[in-house]
């Protein structure tokens, strides 16, 4: 682990599974209570210097943001063997990391005067709000740990981050990396069980709570944070609709929707998790959705040319077993896949589900893996009442040859992303958050960037 700048080791581990093999692969470090003081003390004591020299914080995420692109190849590694995605894809997730890093190191902070006359000066400027405990999913650990650390370190804050114990690797990794340019205890990696979020959620240090995962433990957090009032971003589960128009074509549309549904293996809080579909064109679009999911080249993430990989961890894999099992029970056809691979590891055939509605549970739960219903619908406003009829409202698409018709239709989804033939497509600049049980409060771009500070009124009488 990384505490006050140091490299720690524990008294205890815990096995990391490889999910192409199912076999424990390495051991990760299990922090103790007293460990996880240590790593609040230091981001307390660091945080006295580190929010005072704005410059040099912006100097330190720059310089970050290089050593992570830098040291790519090192990190990709690490995260396939532990999340299971194709070596490319974590490649690209270490250079989006350090894409943020560097996106907030020239981030403005906003500051404003709302009086100047004779009687006050009276500025609204953003403090930093001191020691933030940051908890992240197995899904993007480097990616979503990155959209905690760029905003809140240039806020002035510091932070102790845990991963999740399916992927704890890659991001103790990228804090032994970190601290070669970042002031000891600024940022501490922590790893553990869910027992361990528990107790920084608890914890007396931390003014503030960045947490990214399930809806279910949102509310746990939620709850934890309210006795001490500690501020929370909470970003949680989705259940993204894609609503295709009469006017689409489904040839021309179907590569772009199984990219936002299959993207990471469909283990994306923000991924299409159902489609709805003009009766008319119903047909057709399950044909060439199942075309690309026939076509799709499922492996080991460290073999060349593989697209996607296992689903992450053996929980997951028999959620997603059984909700495609029992949608198959029930009536539904899989128009491609439908069941686990075989041979070893978390393996399960892209999957396209079709004669199943509203009421399945794989349509009205959060699936999170490879498997797609396509539903069809008569009445478009019945579809967008069944779209946003739902605790979740992460995100959502509407797809149409007449762009404006289906921004129209886009703009009456009740979710904090509403894309327009388009479907993941993301950016630092770009607020991300949810309506509903999907989340609190945003992450990203200028808006999430104040959501790791506190207003302060500077009022000066004249
Ligand atoms: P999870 O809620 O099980 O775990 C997330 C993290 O919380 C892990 O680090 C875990 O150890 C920790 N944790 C568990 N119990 C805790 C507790 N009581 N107190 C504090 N921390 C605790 O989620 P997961 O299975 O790792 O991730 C998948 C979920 O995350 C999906 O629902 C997905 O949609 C969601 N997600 C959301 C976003 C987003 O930005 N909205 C992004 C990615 C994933």
């Amino acid at each position: 682990m990384t505490i006050g700048g140091a490299r720690v080791a524990t008294k205890d581990t815990f096995g990391v599974v490889n999910p192409a093999t199912g076999e424990v692969h390495a051991q990760a470090p299990e922090c103790t209570h007293d460990q996880l003081d240590q790593a609040m003390s230091a981001a307390a004591e660091a945080y006295r210097s580190w929010r005072t020299d704005e410059a040099a914080r912006r100097k330190a995420l720059h310089a970050a943001g290089d050593l992570l692109m830098a040291r790519s190849a090192e990190l990709a590694p690490i995260l396939t063997a532990e999340q299971g995605k194709p070596l490319q894809d974590a490649t690209f997730e270490v250079i989006g990391a350090a894409i943020w890093l560097k996106h907030f190191a020239d981030l403005e902070m906003p500051r404003e005067v709302i009086q100047d006359d004779a009687s006050a000066l009276v500025e609204v400027v953003r403090r930093p709000m001191g020691v933030v405990a940051a908890i992240t999913p197995w899904n993007y650990p480097l990616i979503l740990a990155s959209w905690k650390i760029a905003p809140a370190l240039l806020a002035g804050n510091t932070m102790v981050l845990k991963p999740s114990p399916f992927t704890p690797l890659s991001t103790l990794a990228m804090g032994e990396v970190l601290s070669e340019v970042l002031p000891p205890g600024v940022l501490n990696v922590v790893s553990g069980g869910d027992a361990l979020g528990a107790w920084m959620t608890g914890h007396p240090v931390p003014r503030k709570i960045s947490f990214t995962g399930s809806v279910a433990t949102g509310k746990k957090v939620a709850a934890a944070a309210a006795p001490d009032l500690k501020r929370l971003t909470l970003e949680l589960g989705g259940n993204d609709p894609a609503i295709l128009l009469d006017d689409v074509d489904p040839e021309a549309v179907a590569a772009k929707l199984f990219a936002g549904a299959f993207q990471n293996n469909g283990q994306v809080c923000s991924a299409i998790k159902r489609v709805y579909v003009p009766e008319r064109l119903y047909d057709d679009v399950v044909e060439a959705l199942a075309v690309q999911a026939r076509a799709a080249k499922v492996g080991d993430g460290m073999t060349e040319g593989v697209q996607y990989g296992p689903i992450n961890n053996k929980p997951q894999y028999e959620r997603v077993s059984e909700l495609v099992a029992d949608a198959l029970a029930n009536g539904a056809r899989a128009a491609a896949g439908g069941k686990p691979m075989d041979g070893p590891g978390f393996f399960f055939e892209p999957t396209i589900l079709a004669g199943l509605s509203d009421g399945a549970r794989i349509v009205d739960e959060e699936q999170f893996g490879p498997a797609l219903p396509v539903v069809s619908y008569r009445d478009l406003d019945d579809a967008l009442e069944r779209a946003n009829g739902t605790h979740f409202g992460l995100s959502g698409s509407v797809w149409g040859t007449d762009a404006d018709r289906a921004a129209e239709v886009a703009g009456r989804l009740e979710c904090g992303t509403a894309w327009v033939n388009t479907h993941l497509a993301l950016s630092p600049a770009q607020p991300f958050g949810g309506f509903k049980w999907s989340g609190v409060g945003v992450e990203n771009g200028t808006w999430g960037l104040l959501g790791f500070t506190e207003i302060q009124v500077v009022h000066r009488a004249r």
